[in-house]
């Protein structure tokens, strides 16, 4: 069975309490040499104690500036520490100890990366400033632009709303992610309403459908009306299934991995803009114009981000709440798509995976980096099935959906998956229960797969 997982760490639009910062300045591009250099004005950042600014470890600073145009002190370019792929920085004063953030401040830098023609990378991931001979892609997880880090609430803030002029020497067309793709050599890009900024430019063309867009792809229009058609599909059964909408238009956004991806396919969510690697466009659909159900559960992992995204991506299980409720609900949607013993297929195929692999049980995590791939996208699921499994669909889903509401708050974890479950008709004394055999005990693995294969139907697994 062929199946494709979103790899890498996905992002979504939330709504933040504070108001949203903006950032405003010039981005210049040279993607022949693979430079990138950007001049910001970033404002209305709210007023934190316990902060770092996070910027791409490939780019170099040449100053912070406060607003009135005042060097500001900082620290983090000597023996800096990494978050993610960017270093860390933060103001500081005269005395070199660290201050509160500004409100506003500008900053401009330079980076310039490797362009990949013939000769490929061992690795690529959302994260990587990927530049090929036709197109160089940056998104949030990159930190291309200055992201924030709350080391309160163990969150980034990236999403802003913003007004950017991006200045390219060679690319035909340039994207930031919320704004619609235009072509030109200069253009101007203003949201009122904050984004994860996804940059994609290069030598490409775009098709659009009702305000929706696939760029980089060579569909015909009537193809791409029926992917979208699809997708809108999958959206409506997720506002359906868990009672909250999203509007935006969608970007779908074709683009070359600088890493040999052989026959798989990869795809990351920086909603509203969708990346898909090696994605053959013109042969998503059946000859009924329906998503195959391989593509099917690969949008509905994707969209799932639209939920469980920025919001879960806090805290040491934060991996466990971000992947492995998207392959969940992927799943949950397959299975009303197609059928049951399909998807008992793929419960079949992830418990047979993992059978002779170790994992630390949920309870015992001490750490995100604990949680590896096979248990973000296999065993994740696996135990969310068990506990549909243990309490009913409909508790689940009501016990995701409340989640999904605290999440938005504060930082997910065990005790308010608890607090969820028993708000939605699961006994105390069931979610011990619960909790002893699937989460915490020794043989937590052994037990997942046991109860999943008793439910199943016999499948060629
Ligand atoms: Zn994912």
């Amino acid at each position: 069975m062929k199946i494709i997982i979103c790899l890498l760490i996905c992002f979504y639009s939330i709504n933040i309490s504070f108001s949203q910062p903006h950032i405003r300045g010039t981005v210049t591009l040279d993607m022949e040499k693979g430079y990138i250099h950007c001049e910001f004005r970033v404002s209305n950042l709210p007023e934190l104690t316990n902060y770092k600014i996070l910027l791409n470890h490939g780019m170099n600073i040449k100053y912070f500036r406060n607003k009135k145009g005042q060097l500001i002190p900082y620290n983090g370019y000597y023996a800096g520490k990494m978050n993610g792929e960017g270093l860390e920085y933060y103001f500081v004063n005269n005395q070199n100890v660290k201050i509160n953030l500004e409100s506003t401040f500008e900053i401009e830098y330079s980076g310039a990366f490797p362009v990949y023609k013939k000769d490929l990378n061992g690795f690529d991931f959302k994260g990587y400033i990927a530049v090929n001979e036709n197109t160089l892609r940056a998104t949030e997880q990159s930190k291309w632009y200055p992201i924030l880090y709350d080391e309160d609430t163990d969150r980034r803030i990236d999403n802003y709303t913003y007004d950017i002029t991006v200045n390219t020497k060679t690319s035909k067309s340039v994207f930031i992610n919320g704004n619609p793709p235009k072509k030109g050599i200069s253009s101007v890009f203003k949201s009122s309403k904050a984004f994860p900024l996804f940059l994609f430019a290069g030598d490409y063309n775009f098709v659009k459908v009702k305000g929706n867009y696939l760029i980089n792809t060579d569909v015909t229009e009537d193809v791409s009306k029926k992917i979208f058609e699809n997708i809108d599909s999958i959206k409506l059964y997720y506002k359906n299934l868990l009672g909250t909408d999203f509007k935006d238009e969608i970007y779908i956004i074709n683009h070359k991995a600088v890493k040999d991806l052989k026959n798989g396919s990869w795809g990351f969510n920086t909603y509203p803009a969708f990346g898909f690697s090696n994605l053959n466009f013109s042969k998503l659909l059946t000859k009924e114009n329906k998503f195959k159900e391989n593509r099917y559960k690969f949008f509905a992992h994707e969209l799932a981000h639209n939920y469980f995204g920025n919001n879960v991506n806090s805290g040491k299980l934060s991996w466990f709440w971000l992947e492995g409720t998207a392959e969940y609900l992927s799943l949950v949607a397959l299975e009303d798509y197609t059928n049951k013993k399909n998807v008992d297929g793929y419960y079949a195929y992830y418990c047979k995976s993992i059978k002779k692999k170790k994992f630390i049980p949920l309870n015992d995590i001490k750490n995100k980096k604990q949680i590896n791939s096979d248990y973000r996208y296999i065993l994740g699921p696996l135990i969310f099935k068990s506990f549909e499994i243990s309490f009913g669909r409909k508790i689940t889903i009501n016990t995701l959906k409340t989640l999904l509401e605290l999440s938005k708050k504060q930082t997910l974890d065990i005790k308010i998956w608890e607090k969820s479950a028993i708000k939605n008709g699961v006994s105390r004394e069931s979610f011990k229960t619960f909790k002893k055999d699937f989460l915490s005990s020794n043989m937590f693995k052994e037990n997942n797969i046991n109860l999943i294969r008793k439910t199943i139907t016999k499948t060629t697994y």
